[in-house]
């Protein structure tokens, strides 16, 4: 059976002034599948994102993101959607059990479905020693696994990555990535941006934006073959102008 796409983007543009930060992208993916956004910093993948999430209105063009229109429906998008960054995770000074409560209450979360939503959350996780503790006080790599499960709380039908393994060291990033495929089999779409070229490998597809337009869409072994290329990183500095960092 043909998967449903649940985003489906045409056209899609923002212009800031006379600067066009996101020039006429056009894409889907797939329910269930783990689509890679990759571009060299400034690029415009954080421009495009936010217009995906509904919370910047497109200049030209259209989104529909899990269903809903993001000129007429950007507020439905954002129950149906999780988000997570590098930079905006958790509350260091609210402890693990904190944290998924005060969440699981924005996300609309009755308090029974908070509980049970904890309890299998820690289980899951191993977080039994830690969940009264400040989340300030744990490992970088713990904090991004417990905001990506906290993204998770209202089974939303996307989860927005943006940068979700910055900084953190490689057997964490793995075990990361386990947790998305893990999501991403259980039918929840992934939608993630990295500057890590090997899980560029990991995802379904990718693509890679240069200056604003998509330069390349497929997965990363057919892009591997056309650019004629070992390795991901190697596909990305033949497109992108900027190699990226780490
Ligand atoms: P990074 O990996 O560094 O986050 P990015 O691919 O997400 O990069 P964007 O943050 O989307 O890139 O920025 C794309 C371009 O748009 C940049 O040149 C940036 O300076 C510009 N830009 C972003 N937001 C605005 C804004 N509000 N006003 C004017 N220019 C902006």
């Amino acid at each position: 059976m043909k998967k449903e796409n649940v985003i489906i983007v045409e056209n899609l543009t923002k212009k800031f002034g006379d600067f066009t930060a996101v020039n006429a992208i056009s894409f889907e993916v797939k329910k269930g599948e783990i689509f890679g956004f990759l571009g060299a910093n400034g690029a415009g993948k954080t421009t495009a994102m936010k217009m995906l999430i509904g919370i910047s209105k497109p200049s030209v063009g259209n989104a529909s993101v899990a269903g809903f229109d993001v000129y007429k429906n950007p507020d439905a998008i954002k129950k149906n959607i999780g988000y997570m960054s590098q930079k905006f995770a958790l509350y260091d000074d609210l402890t693990v059990k904190e944290n998924i409560t005060f969440f699981g209450g924005i996300y609309g979360l009755s308090r029974a479905e908070i509980k049970e939503k904890t309890a299998v959350l820690i289980n899951e996780l191993n977080l039994q020693e830690v969940s009264n503790k400040l989340v300030g006080s744990l490992p970088l790599g713990w904090k991004q696994k417990i905001s990506f499960s906290v993204a998770l709380l209202h089974q939303p039908k996307i989860v927005f990555l943006d940068e979700p393994t910055g900084g953190v060291d490689p057997i964490t990033r793995r075990q990361f990535w386990e947790m998305i495929y893990k999501t991403a089999n259980e039918g929840t779409t992934i939608f993630v941006t990295t500057h890590y070229m090997d899980e560029a490998e990991y995802c379904d597809r990718v693509s890679i934006m240069v200056d604003g337009k998509i330069e390349a869409l497929d997965t990363p072994k057919k892009l591997k073959e056309k650019y004629n290329s070992q390795n991901m990183n190697d596909v990305f500095l033949k497109l992108a102008r900027s190699p990226m960092n780490n």
